[in-house]
């Protein structure tokens, strides 16, 4: 990887060239650290360069990152311990019960984790009855969301997949196809409507251009609120 070296401390950065850039960017996140995306044809030297002026700026977001990694909260599936669910710290209880299979519900403010004896203590399985259980809902949720918006915004995707992802909240191609990441049911409502506008825009403006954000906008006035949210929650993807 490329690197800077910035008051004694080098910033290793990743480059990312595609002729859907049309000007160079800089973003520092948890997750992917520094990330230059640029159009084709721009010389390593500019990126370089750019890297090294933004210097100071980088170090302190990634400063920022490394201490929100510090508070974060790594979820393990035993009773007691607390899960997002919709933006909402829940407490997890898991309880056994007689039948042979596991079952996972929203009770009380509570998320109630059902399983046979054997499986009390088995994070694997807690785990994996977790997921699906988001994932199920997630299937109903954000489509209902997506229909919502569609009728607003007056544009309808040809496809919606809900995945389980690890690198990104949604997506949209070519193809007029809207991936959403069921994870999106650990963030607030907000942040999940503003998922759901920023991929629908796509299918009018395939880009980040100022066309597309006025759009979003139209239609999420406070999405950089939501985005903040997103880039301070990326930790949420790679949770298991
Ligand atoms: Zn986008």
């Amino acid at each position: 990887m490329p690197h800077v070296r910035v008051k004694g401390t080098d910033i290793e950065y990743r480059v990312l060239k595609t002729r859907l850039n049309r000007y160079i960017r800089l973003t520092v996140s948890g997750k992917d650290g520094v990330r230059v995306s640029a159009p084709w044809g721009v010389p390593e030297r500019d990126l370089h360069a750019m890297v090294r002026e933004k210097g100071a700026w980088i170090l302190d977001r990634l400063e920022h990152f490394r201490q929100l990694e510090l508070q974060q909260p790594r979820w393990t599936f035993s009773d007691g311990q607390r899960v997002l669910i919709m933006g909402e710290w829940r407490t997890l209880r898991i309880i056994s019960w007689e039948w042979n299979a596991g079952k996972v519900a929203l009770e009380g403010g509570e998320v109630i984790i059902r399983v046979p004896f054997r499986f009390l203590r088995d994070e694997k399985v807690l785990s994996q009855l977790f997921y699906k259980w988001i994932r199920r809902w997630a299937e109903q949720e954000l489509r209902r969301r997506v229909g919502l918006f569609s009728g607003q915004m007056k544009l309808a995707p040809a496809r919606i997949t809900v995945r389980a992802q690890r690198s990104k909240w949604g997506s949209c191609n070519a193809e007029g196809n809207i991936n959403l990441n069921m994870r999106l049911m650990l963030a607030p409502p907000e942040v999940i409507d503003y998922v759901v506008i920023h991929e629908l825009a796509h299918l009018r403006e395939l880009n980040h251009s100022k066309r597309f954000w006025a759009l979003v906008e139209q239609h999420c006035p406070d999405s950089r609120t939501q985005k903040n949210w997103l880039r301070e929650h990326t930790w949420l993807l790679e949770m298991s």
